[in-house]
């Protein structure tokens, strides 16, 4: 498994597939050419049909600086990674994919993969080695493999607090299209005013998971910097939870970065075993994974067992097989700010599955198990729910032709 700080970047919004990989391989690139040299860069797969709405030029424009820069987008040729870039300069070509979650590969420049951390294939491996180790805590289990990732994680937890504060305290418009349907305001400070006006037990919690969840994402939707959790289109769901926590049940921010840990490695199961990626496995890999990690990050602080974690990390995924991937007209708007929230409440419903039914009904479906689950139905869930706006809600919603078409 690769590092946490890879699971866990700062970057631009909206998708961390089509800005902040493409800002990464645009750097790079940038870092092995003569200043102000000409670059072509060609966009394929997802990469190519949510152009515009993922605001990727922006990305490349920034990572590449100042020079005469030709951005082409080929919708035809079928690529060999959904999320495909190519970038020339005289001779030199460097072809790189994005994996999700801002990760980049390349067959040509290795220097940009990804180096192994952790050695564990799974999530069952992973709790094999934890249970013959003669550590006492997972968290610290987890953190002796990767010096200074505490430090990097409380970094971390302090720009998603820092996310989440912004977005309660600001309103105006999310930047998208002329599609009626895409005119929609930030709106979780509305939705915290609103839950601060409910009384506990009257979707007071439920209110707030939101609130929280949509103040990170509608900033990422804007373009602002976010924490990939594991990606920034479902970059508000383990941030809602830590949050809640923080705010809300007093848990001490040591804790939260512990939870952060134990989190990560969910993700990294997911990210090693299928994908991260809403264009590679379709939402389940974005907000299923989110959920997941959001999940086993409540369990952990709760103190409950491994084996529990596990059980609400499994439950979290398991409910949202199949989900697709269809961002209106590739504005990461519709469905995606909603399903953050949405998924922060199925975290924590999760959790207390964990809490509460685990000790009562044998689970029979283990986190490897709805991994694997997750890749096969992502492999087979055709291409237009991957994250093209092709299907699903994009092609009910998507922007009425105007006159001039
Ligand atoms: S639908 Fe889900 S996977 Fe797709 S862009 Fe939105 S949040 Fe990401």
């Amino acid at each position: 498994m690769k590092s946490l700080r890879d699971l866990y970047r700062y970057g631009p919004g909206p998708s961390s597939s089509h800005t902040i990989a493409p800002y990464a391989a645009s750097k790079r690139f940038a870092s092995l050419i003569p200043e102000g040299e000409p670059v072509t860069v060609i966009f394929y797969g997802s990469l190519a049909h949510a152009f515009r709405g993922h605001h990727s030029d922006a990305s490349v424009f920034l990572g590449l600086g100042e020079r005469p820069i030709s951005i082409y987008l080929d919708k035809e040729t079928p690529p060999p990674h959904p999320l495909t870039m190519t970038f020339r300069c005289g001779e030199l070509e460097h072809t790189y994919f994005s994996l999700g979650g801002g990760a980049l590969f390349s067959h040509s420049d290795p220097e940009v993969n990804e180096k192994e951390v952790y050695p564990f294939p799974d999530f069952s491996s992973f709790v094999d080695a934890y249970s013959r180790s003669s550590f006492s805590s997972v968290a610290d289990y987890i953190a002796m493999f990767e010096p200074g990732i505490r430090d990097y994680c409380g970094e971390m937890l302090d720009a998603m607090f820092a996310s989440i504060e912004r977005g309660l305290s600001t309103s105006g418009e999310i930047p998208a299209n002329k599609n009626p349907r895409l005119q929609v305001s930030r709106s979780a400070k509305d939705i915290f005013a609103r839950a601060e006006l409910t009384e506990k037990g009257q979707g007071r919690r439920e209110l707030l998971l939101s609130a929280y969840g949509y103040a990170v994402v509608e900033g990422s939707a804007c373009g602002e910097e976010v924490v990939t959790a594991p990606t920034c289109g479902s970059s508000g769901v383990l941030p809602a939870v830590l949050y809640y926590e923080y705010k809300n049940k007093g848990v001490e921010r040591t804790r939260l970065v512990d939870a952060m840990l134990v989190a990560g490695i969910v993700g990294n199961v997911v990210k090693q075993n299928a994908s991260i990626a809403g264009s590679v496995g379709g939402c389940q890999a974005e907000i299923g994974t989110a959920t997941s990690m959001a999940s086993a990050a409540l369990s952990f602080i709760d103190g409950l067992s491994l084996h529990q974690i596990e059980y609400g990390a499994e439950v979290a995924m398991e409910h949202f097989l199949g989900l697709s991937c269809d961002p209106v007209d590739g504005y990461v708007v519709i469905p995606c700010i909603e399903r953050n929230g949405v998924g922060a409440i199925r975290a924590y419903d999760s959790y207390l599955y964990a809490k509460y039914i685990e000790p009562i009904r044998k689970n029979q479906v283990s986190f490897d198990d709805v991994v694997k689950a997750m890749k096969m139905t992502g492999d087979s869930l055709d291409e237009k729910y991957k994250e093209t706006a092709l299907g699903g809600l994009a092609s009910i919603l998507k922007e009425p032709p105007s006159d001039e078409d």
